[in-house]
Formats: structure tokens, sequence, C-alpha cells
């Protein structure tokens, strides 16, 4: 059973279609697999190179370097879709995506052209911002670039950490300080492209996470890794605006990170319905009662409202209007906190049985957690947010 209104009625035809085929495609490929990856913590490899074939992995790249050519909204009605299905295998797909946005934002023609053929031969990609000293605080960043002029290089080293796609990927855009004297920290980093098979590229860690397990998430470790001067996204005059460049990515990727988890909070109601319906307490169905129907209620009305913000965040970054940071983490941290809130009250109604493994939903509190934390925690979008009201006026 699905909800109706759960996506936009207003979208376009083809719009419609293209939700149609991915619903299919997650129904009828990820859902089967779901249970046993999720607890063997193992990746469906087939299933992904089957939404690869469809360029579920490249849906933002433009159609003249081959990707799909779709635009933030359609994406984000797409990747709310899979999110109900599974929402680390989104992840997983949406994860290129954000490797690939350095690139369209910031790279040379011939930069997103071979990066597309990359992910053209059905390869992953992975964005390699994060270090052990550097979460919140990008700028703290320790990962160097040094330029080797004798050989026309630059030589990479450092570690990454909780890189989504890190233990599957082909290829990184990697962010690296190569300006050691910069007079702030914030003009310190520049972004390059690094192939997997490089020698001293290597996959560290793998974390045994809580939910999302459906995607690869691993450190990667660069030692005297060395890549040619054109691999430095942007060129020369990209030097030093990193930071920014990596900034301007989590600005365009958030909005689909919300409706990443507003597909989860769309799955817990769609559940919660079907459950309330069926279970019987006193007699009566609990859907009968109003302490029930008062949950269902606020979760459906805060989900509506979090579903329209990402939309809208999303149209006016289609639209081209700048700066939309402030709508963008409003999108995400609105939605993430939904997801989390709407999948607690969601064991609520299941009572018991939400607890426990033969239901989904404890997966699916799993699964929204993560949505406070990537892609800039939520207390990160507040400082976003905050910053953007008492400069702005
Ligand atoms: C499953 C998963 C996938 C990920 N995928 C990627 C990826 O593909 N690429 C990538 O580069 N990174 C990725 N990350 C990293 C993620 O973006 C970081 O974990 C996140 O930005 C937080 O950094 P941290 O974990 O170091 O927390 P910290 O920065 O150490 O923060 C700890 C706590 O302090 C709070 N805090 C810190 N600074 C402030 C502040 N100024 N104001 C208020 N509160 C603050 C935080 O909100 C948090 O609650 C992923 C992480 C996970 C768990």
């Amino acid at each position: 059973m699905s909800n109706p209104f759960s996506q936009d009625l207003l979208i376009s035809e083809e719009q419609k279609e293209l939700v149609a085929l991915v619903k299919e495609f997650a129904e009828t490929k990820v859902k089967p697999v779901v249970e046993q990856c999720d607890r063997d913590d193992t990746l469906p490899m087939e299933v992904y190179e089957q939404a690869m074939e469809m360029g579920l992995h490249m849906t933002v790249l433009p159609e003249e370097v081959g990707g799909m050519g779709l635009d933030h909204l359609t994406n984000c009605l797409l990747m709310e879709e899979l999110a109900k299905v599974d929402a680390g295998f989104a992840v997983g797909c949406s994860a290129n995506g954000l490797a690939c946005e350095p690139i369209m934002i910031g790279g040379t023609k011939e930069q997103q052209k071979y990066f597309a053929s990359v992910l053209q031969q059905k390869k992953f990609a992975a964005f390699c911002l994060t270090e052990p000293d550097a979460g919140s605080d990008v700028s703290a960043a320790k990962t160097k670039a040094v330029f080797d002029e004798k050989t026309n290089e630059w030589v990479i080293n450092g570690t990454k950490c909780f890189i989504t796609n890190g233990g599957v990927a082909s290829i990184y855009v990697v962010f690296a300080v190569t300006e050691k004297d910069a007079s702030s920290p914030y003009k310190a980093m520049s972004a390059f492209i690094v192939e997997r098979d490089l020698p001293g590229v290597s996959v560290g860690k793998k974390e045994d996470k809580m939910g999302i397990r459906l995607s690869s998430t691993t450190e990667v470790i660069f030692e005297d890794v060395r890549v040619p001067a054109d691999h430095l996204v942007g060129g020369e005059a990209a030097r030093g605006k990193g930071f920014k460049l990596a900034m301007q990515v989590l600005d365009s990727s958030r909005p689909t990170v919300g409706s990443m988890a507003c597909g989860i909070a769309q799955r817990c109601i769609d559940e919660c319905v079907e459950y309330a319906n069926t279970r019987k307490t006193f007699g009566k169905p609990i859907a009968a009662l109003q302490s029930m129907q008062f949950k269902l209620a606020d979760m459906e009305m805060t989900t509506q409202v979090a579903r329209q913000y990402c939309h809208y965040a999303a149209q006016v970054q289609d639209s081209g209007i700048k700066p939309y940071s402030k709508l963008s983490s409003i999108a995400k941290c609105f939605a993430g906190d939904n997801a989390v809130r709407v999948a607690t009250e969601a064991i609520q109604i299941f009572g018991g049985y939400g607890y426990s493994k033969e239901y989904p939903i404890e997966k699916l509190l799993r699964d929204a957690k993560i949505y406070q934390i990537f892609e800039g925690t939520n207390e990160i979008q507040r400082v976003v947010i905050a910053g953007n009201l008492l400069r702005g006026y």
C-alpha cells in the first residue's frame, strides 16, 4: 500500500514516469535483498550494477557528458523513491552524484568529460572531504598535496574517513591542503581527481554502521600518491579555492539528502497506516484510538512540509538563484530531524513489534539517524541558518 499524496501531485508527466520506473526497480530489485544485506552488512553489487545501467549513479550529470541530465528537483523525487525501500542503497547511488558535483561546479570541460567517462563504465565515485580530526571543521584538514615541479605531478598524503563508496569507488575527489602559507585555512585547500588504482591509494577501516548498511563507508588512505598536474580540479586558477568548492557542493546536495530522509519518513507512515488498521487492542483496531490518529496526523503534516521544502530548495537551486545555502540547510535539517522523529513515533505505534527486527520499523530509525549527521550535522545546519540570518539582515 502506498500513499498517493506521498510525492508532489504537481510534478510533470515525465517526472511521474521516472518516479514510477525507480519505484518499480526499488520494489522488485532492491527490496528482496534489503533484509539480508542489512543483517550481514554486505553490498548488493549486482543490484547496484542494475541501478547504474539505469543511470541512477549519474542522475544530475549533464546529458552531453553521458549523464541523465536531470534537474535537482527530479533527483529529489527519485532519491526519495529509492530511500523508501532502502536509504542505504539511495545513499550509495547519490554519493556518486556528490562526487560529481565538485567536477561539475569547478572542473574544466576535460575533467567533466573524463570523470563522466569513468562513471559511464558503471563505476562508483566517492567524495573525500572528512578526516579523523576534521569533520564539522573542514578547515582543520591535514591531507596535503605538494607540487613536484620535476615531474609536473601533485603528491598527496593523508587519510580520509567515513567516505561513502570509499571501499568500492574507482575514482575519488580528494580535498587537500595545497597552500601552506595561505592567509586563512579557508584559502588553503584544493580538490583533486584521484584514481583508485594509483600506487599509494588504499582502503582502510570499514565502518560497522548502525544503519544505511547497504552503502559502503570506509577510510581512504593516500601515501605519496602522484597525480598529474591536470588532476587539480579547475586547474591552476582554482588553487586554494577547495574549501569554497566543498561548501558549494554540500549546498547543492542537501535538498536531495533531505528528500531521502523524507523517503524514510514516508515509509514509516505507510507502514504505520497499514499496521494501525490491522492491530487490535481492546477489541478494536488501534487506528480507532485518537492517540494513534494524532501521532499519524503529526507524522503526515511534518513529512509533507519537509518534502515540499526540499522541493522548494531544489527548485530555487535549479532556477539559478543564488545564494541558496540557507534554504538547503533548512531542507536537510528539517527533513533529517523529521525522519528521526517520525521513525521514533512509528516504533511507538508498533509497540513491542516496532522494537523487534521482525518488522522493518527499527531499521527505519537506524537508517534515519544518519540524516542528522552527514553532509554537515544538523547543528552545523543551524550554524549556517543562523549565520545567514544574522549576516543577511
Ligand atoms: C555513514 C556516513 C557517511 C559519510 N559519508 C561521507 C562522505 O561520503 N564524504 C565525506 O567527506 N564525509 C562523509 N561523512 C562524514 C560526515 O560528513 C561527518 O561525520 C560529519 O560532518 C560530522 O563530522 P564528525 O563526525 O567529525 O563530528 P564532529 O565534527 O566531531 O562533531 C561532533 C559533535 O559536535 C558538534 N559540533 C561540532 N562543531 C560544532 C559547531 N561549530 N557548532 C555546533 N555544534 C558543533 C557536531 O554537530 C556533533 O554533534 C560520512 C559520515 C557517516 C557517519
